[in-house]
């Protein structure tokens, strides 16, 4: 049986799989109505929202891509629709990473790049930013960064240059969003094992935990407090930071 959407409404990009997967799961625990997106993962989106509506929560998944902008309006509409509120948390979690050397890489995985990555990002901020303003009720924006925001990576000049741009955009969107209540901070993982990375790099633990202070490498649920504390009452008066959440990798590279 559906359930009856409840919660303050908490929007997220890329909530198919891994971690937009699990942090779609926790912010329904922590409460939230969650509507999340998805691009090529409509089995993934819908098996969670089902896994979820069994134990009693309530979430959304909707295709959109979140570089296109008519898709991205259609599905914030639908979502505040959904949950007949203005969202009060969004997660720019989408994101997608391609190797290649400079020399080599193709243009249209560039523009892809940054427009899943950057572009996506500045959409959501701008149109869930523009509610969230128009309502006077604040709101907390969470950009999902990464390592390479402070690191160079050989052969990742495309992910490096979105992921840079994303701590920028974090800082210059908190000085302009402030005076509408709405907090902007960058939650920025170091190497965290999902399904993706099990597929794409077989050794992925055996080559970070070794150089990571903490030992290991990270999980989503190591995000969660990171999240948590970005949306939360605690951190009111904290915007425009990156927070890195890497078991001290970036820290000693
Ligand atoms: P995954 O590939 O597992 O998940 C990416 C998610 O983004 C999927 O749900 C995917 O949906 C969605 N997505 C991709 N492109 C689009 C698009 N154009 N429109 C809508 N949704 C899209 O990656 P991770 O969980 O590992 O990464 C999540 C975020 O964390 C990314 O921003 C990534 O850069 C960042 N990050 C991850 C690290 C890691 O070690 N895992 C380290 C540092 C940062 P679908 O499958 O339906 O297309």
């Amino acid at each position: 049986m559906t359930q009856p959407v409840s919660g303050p409404l908490a929007i997220l990009t890329g909530g198919s799989t891994g971690i937009g997967h699990y942090l779609v799961g926790a912010l329904a625990r922590a409460g939230y109505a969650v509507a999340f997106s998805y691009r090529s993962s409509p089995d993934a989106a819908q098996a969670s929202v089902q896994a979820l509506e069994a134990q009693g929560l309530t979430s959304l998944a909707l295709p959109c891509d979140v570089g296109i902008k008519a898709q991205v309006e259609a599905f914030v509409a639908q979502a505040v629709a959904w949950a007949g509120a203005v969202p009060t948390l969004l997660v720019n979690n989408a994101g997608i990473q391609t190797w290649s050397p400079l020399l080599d890489l193709d243009e249209e995985r560039w523009d892809d790049v940054i427009r899943t990555n950057l572009k996506g990002c500045f959409l959501h901020t701008q149109i869930v930013g523009r509610l969230m303003a128009d309502a006077g009720q604040g709101g907390s924006i969470i950009n999902i960064g990464s390592g390479c925001n402070k690191l160079a990576f050989p052969n990742l000049v495309d992910y490096t240059a979105s992921k840079g741009g994303i701590e920028q955009f974090t800082k210059s969107a908190a000085v302009e969003l402030g005076r509408y209540g709405i907090t902007v901070n960058c939650v920025a993982p170091g190497a965290i094992a999902t399904e993706r990375t099990a597929e794409e790099a077989p050794d992925y633990a055996a080559t970070w935990a070794p150089i990571t202070p903490l030992g290991r490498v990270g999980t989503p649920e190591d995000l969660l407090g990171a999240v948590l504390f970005f949306a939360g009452a605690g951190s009111r008066f904290v915007t425009g930071q990156t927070l890195w959440v890497d078991g001290g990798v970036f820290t000693r590279a």
